[in-house]
């Protein structure tokens, strides 16, 4: 068997098709379905400040090293990294570590900044408490600071790694909780109504399985000894991962099915939810802006701080 467009021998095979692509081909095709998103949805603009949620896994590895590759020296555009550390035992600090050298090394600023330091506690002594599942708390935490911490440093956009598969598990999640008011907020590009407190988010690896972005990662040596957080398999997130692979394995395609079935509708939910999203409120106690008087970060740091 030879690659699709070449004589070389392949490295991967597409899940929504049945090509099969060597190194360099499968790289230029990854890097143009980026630059695809970038073009198409206007996630990129003149003078942006990017700020990167960075964690030093491969999907914001690859990302980082896309933006600066694609944006070729640009002068008007501004990149910066941000890693969050929730303060998880034997997780989070090896990932920070790759995150601090590839940044250095590919002269990217970078800020890092902890739960500990900005709530007074880590993910760790927060779970001493928190009897609910981890990923509640700590996704909501963590959303909270790479949004204040972006407009800080004024940042007019962030970016987050999230490929194809991530996105079909939230979009069936908010179906599976009746919850379409939170999937009016994904997209390539989110935010439905312009707010100064929040920074609009885009993701340009959107179109990409989490397979193709594993193996790009892989081919420009991005994979260092990953480890998983110990507590991803308890999250709700987990379960629906693994009925879309179950489902993928059966009926290639699934996954971008969902995705494309999603972009379709995405502009009604858009419409559908404007009105809603255009009354953000300041939370009474930090400012931040939030649907209720007390943001949820500090309605967690009222009740189990
Ligand atoms: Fe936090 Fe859950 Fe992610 Fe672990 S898997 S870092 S607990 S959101
Ligand atoms: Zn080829
Ligand atoms: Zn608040």
């Amino acid at each position: 068997m030879t690659c699709r467009k070449c004589s070389e021998k392949p490295v991967i095979k597409l899940l929504n098709s049945s090509a099969v692509l060597c190194r360099s081909c499968f790289i230029k095709y990854f890097e143009k379905k980026v630059k695809r998103t970038i073009s198409g949805y206007k996630l990129i603009e003149k003078n942006d400040h990017i700020v990167f949620a960075a964690s030093g896994g491969k999907d914001s590895t690859t990302l980082i090293y896309l933006i600066k590759k694609i944006l070729n020296s640009r002068k008007d555009v501004k990149l910066t990294a941000v890693g969050i550390d929730e303060g998880i035992h034997d997780y989070r600090d090896k990932n920070l570590e790759f995150l601090k050298k590839f940044c250095k090394e590919n002269k990217i600023s970078l800020k890092i900044y902890s739960y500990k330091k900005e709530f007074g506690k880590s993910l760790d002594e927060i779970l001493k408490k928190y009897k609910g599942i981890p990923c509640s708390i700590c996704g909501v935490l963590r959303r909270y600071l790479l949004n204040k911490k972006a407009r800080e440093l004024h940042a007019t956009k962030l970016a987050t790694g999230h490929n194809l598969d991530d996105e079909s598990q939230s979009i069936m999640m908010n179906y599976f909780r009746d919850n379409m008011k939170i999937s009016a907020r994904l997209g390539p590009k989110t935010g439905i109504v312009k707010n100064k407190g929040f920074i609009p988010r885009i993701k340009p690896l959107y179109f990409l399985t989490e397979k193709e972005v594993t193996a790009y990662a892989f081919l420009k040596g991005f994979m260092h000894e990953f480890t998983e957080c110990p507590h991803s398999s308890e999250a709700y997130r987990g379960s629906v991962r693994d009925m879309l692979n179950e489902f993928e394995a059966k009926y290639p395609g699934t996954k971008h099915s969902i995705i494309n079935s999603f972009i379709e509708i995405l502009p009604l939910l858009k419409e559908k939810f404007k009105k809603e999203d255009s009354e953000i409120k300041s939370c009474t106690i930090c400012e931040e802006p939030c649907a209720q008087s007390i943001c949820k970060t500090c309605q967690y740091i009222k009740n189990i701080f």
